[in-house]
């Protein structure tokens, strides 16, 4: 075909995520979030969920409130009628969380293949961090700008001088496989793959990855995805952030707490039924600000 050509299409598209197809959205330093290809809209959901009690009536009001009832009441499956492939850079480590996600398919950069480029992610000195006094897995106090700056030289010294092996494992004197060459570098190494998951599973995937309690370089990807699924299906993003992103989940317990406070009552952690931990996580509910 040439290049010039132009299909017409009876297939749904969306104009403002055609207009982001193939364009690197950037990520932390060396990574990238594309548009590879999408299927389905917000009018495809609705005619899916619709199928199940034949023709309704299809003005954009009705798809909103349609989206809302399907969203809120967890009638997910409309939601898996939309599919999303994306081509990822990212690091190593940041890599091996998002692999985690089983609902979506992946076909990576093979280093056993291919040779590896030589890019390392080096936090910017910002989110250099101490460990977290109450939170074993994250983030604490910024170090001081001396220290961030130290680490930040090393991280880039050491992942500098582990690529120089692997170069020299490469080179004529030990023409050593790729698959083994390899095995030495670092965690912060890039790596690339296509990934494609349907609406339902990544809004998941964002559920999990937008919070507050997942590791920073991941949620900069997410929330470039977040960016992407908004301009593609307007009303499935807004019910989403509406009743899941932005929503919170009370146990029975924590419900008879907030009705004692509705009610007047000055509840406090010791007399709430709820743990230390879960009182805690009651107020930060209570007071959490939403993602916009
Ligand atoms: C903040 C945070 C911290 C984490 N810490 C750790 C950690 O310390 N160690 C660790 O190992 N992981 C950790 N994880 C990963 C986490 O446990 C999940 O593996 C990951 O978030 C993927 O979630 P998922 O299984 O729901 O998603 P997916 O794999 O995409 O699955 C989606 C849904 O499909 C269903 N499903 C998929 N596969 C199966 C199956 N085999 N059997 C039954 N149901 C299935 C489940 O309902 C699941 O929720 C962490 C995740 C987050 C967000």
């Amino acid at each position: 075909m040439n290049t010039s050509d132009t299909i017409v299409t009876k297939r749904a598209t969306v104009p403002t995520i055609e207009s982001l197809l193939f364009t690197p959205h950037p990520v932390l330093d060396h990574g990238f979030v594309t548009v590879v290809d999408y299927m389905g809209d917000d009018a495809a959901i609705c005619q899916a969920a619709r199928v199940s009690y034949g023709k309704g009536t299809r003005s954009v009001s009705d798809n909103r409130n349609l989206i809302n009832y399907l969203m809120r009441h967890r009638h997910t499956s409309p939601f898996e009628m939309c599919v999303l492939k994306l081509h990822l850079k990212m690091p190593l480590f940041v890599a091996r969380q998002w692999v985690r996600h089983r609902m979506a398919s992946i076909n990576e950069y093979s280093a056993r293949y291919s040779v590896l480029d030589k890019e390392f992610y080096v936090p910017e000195e910002g989110v250099i961090c101490t460990q977290s006094a109450n939170n074993k897995q994250g983030r604490g106090e910024q170090i001081s700008p001396k220290k961030a700056r130290e680490v930040a030289e090393r991280l880039a010294r050491e992942a500098q001088q582990s690529y120089h092996t692997y170069e020299q494992f490469l080179g004529e004197e030990y023409s050593l496989a790729r698959e083994l060459a390899r095995i030495n570098l670092p965690l912060s190494m890039y790596t690339q793959f296509y990934w494609k998951i349907d609406l339902h599973n990544l809004f998941h995937f964002l559920t999990l990855r937008c919070e507050e309690h997942a590791q920073y370089e991941i949620r900069e990807y997410a929330h470039v995805i977040l960016r992407i699924v908004e301009s593609w299906v307007p009303l499935s993003f807004a019910a989403f952030k509406d009743y899941r992103l932005n929503a919170v989940t009370f146990s029975q317990t924590m419900m008879g707490v907030l009705r004692r406070i509705l009610a007047g009552e000055n509840v406090q952690q010791k007399n709430s039924g709820l743990t230390k931990r879960e009182w805690e996580e009651f107020q930060a509910s209570l007071s959490t600000s939403p993602h916009q």
